[in-house]
């Protein structure tokens, strides 16, 4: 098999950079050890937002800084090539804020731009969007198709094959598949790089469990996305009302726990009040990948030429992954 560069990881980000590569000309071919889709990105809420951009660095808030506009142009081209609707929509983020909160809320806001409103306990950020996470999947699953990527699912990687400091290839159940270049796009097992022939430090990205709940409730009960707290309610026209979410250091366990869905209808009947009549309907998990740097790493290895890492992205992949790949996108060519 001839390809110019092997992804492995079929999450937002394997599928994303995926995209902008085929649009740039390469033949790429995707290794996927599930199936696409099937972790954390398809566990996201979709929020297209940091959940306060004021309490995160500059270099985060910029990684995201164009994120509406950017899905907006995928939105309409995945629609027009796959007819599937990624249900974009921009609904705004209401954030419930004491005092201290508020004023370096709206410093933030006034200092960067940010379009906003005042309301009583609180303020809106207007231009937050959302999407559908499974339907973008999907919708960029079929694209990738249509633009002969290859894609592996069911392929796990076990090792990487390193000549001279060089990549050569990857090793998998199936057999040894040569290549000169290599994108490492797996999420929280972003650790498990390991090498065949050569010395290799893997990523410092490690699981950070998040559960989430859906509420079934009638389709306009709540028409923004509020924040309180550190907790979250997001609203899909559908009537859906998801809720989020766990922050839990437990390695690769992905157990979906009494406790979590005790405390997130409370928090969110709290937020709420009228979820207290409405019937959960989901209750799911997803492993974040959570880096120790609390950044992306998005670059070429240090010791490795060809091998390139895009992961780490924690709880911002989905918003994140247009200008990832961008990035990583630009490394590969240059
Ligand atoms: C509850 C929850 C809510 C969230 N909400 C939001 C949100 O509102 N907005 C937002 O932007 N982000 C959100 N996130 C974060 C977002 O989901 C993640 O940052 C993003 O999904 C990470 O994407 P990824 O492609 O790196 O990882 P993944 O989606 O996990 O993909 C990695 C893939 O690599 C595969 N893989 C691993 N090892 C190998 C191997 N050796 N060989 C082959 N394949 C391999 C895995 O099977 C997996 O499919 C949320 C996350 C959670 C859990």
């Amino acid at each position: 098999m001839k390809t110019d560069i092997i992804i492995v990881g079929g999450g937002i980000i394997g599928l994303y950079s995926a995209y902008t590569l085929a649009l740039r000309g390469l033949s790429v071919t995707l290794c996927e050890q599930g199936q696409v889709g099937g972790e954390c990105s398809s566990a996201a809420g979709g929020i297209l937002s940091t959940l306060l951009p004021w309490d995160y660095p500059p270099a985060i808030n910029q990684l995201i800084s164009n994120v509406t506009h950017e899905y907006q142009a995928l939105s309409e081209q995945l629609l027009a090539s796959t007819a599937i609707d990624i249900q974009l929509w921009q609904c705004g983020l209401h954030a419930r804020l004491n005092a201290e909160e508020h004023a370096i809320a709206l410093n933030w806001c006034k200092n960067s731009n940010t379009d906003y409103s005042e309301h009583e306990g609180g303020l809106q950020l207007e231009r937050v969007a959302q999407l559908e996470p499974v339907s973008l999947i999907k919708a960029l699953h079929t694209r990738l198709q249509q633009l002969d990527v290859t894609i592996l699912d069911h392929t796990q990687v076990d090792s990487v094959a390193v000549q001279q400091d060089k990549v050569s290839g990857i090793h998998t159940a199936q057999g040894f598949i040569p290549c000169a270049r290599l994108l490492w796009t797996t999420g929280a097992w972003a650790k498990t790089l390991s090498a065949y022939q050569g010395r290799l430090e893997a990523p410092a990205v490690r699981p950070i469990k998040g559960q989430m709940i859906a509420f079934k409730a009638e389709p306009g009960l709540l028409t923004h996305i509020l924040y309180h707290a550190g907790h979250y309610l997001i609203p899909r026209k559908n009537g859906l009302i998801l809720a989020g979410s766990t922050l839990e250091n437990s390695g690769f366990d992905q157990t979906v726990t009494t406790h979590a869905l005790q405390l997130l209808t409370q928090k969110s009947i709290d937020l709420l009040p009228a979820l207290k009549d409405c019937e959960i309907i989901q209750h799911w998990s997803g492993l974040r990948p959570y880096s120790e740097t609390e950044h992306p790493i998005i670059a070429e290895h240090a010791d490795i030429k060809g091998l390139y890492l895009n992961c780490g992205h924690h709880r911002y992949g989905i918003c994140m992954a247009p200008q990832s790949a961008d990035r990583i996108a630009q490394l590969i060519l240059a």
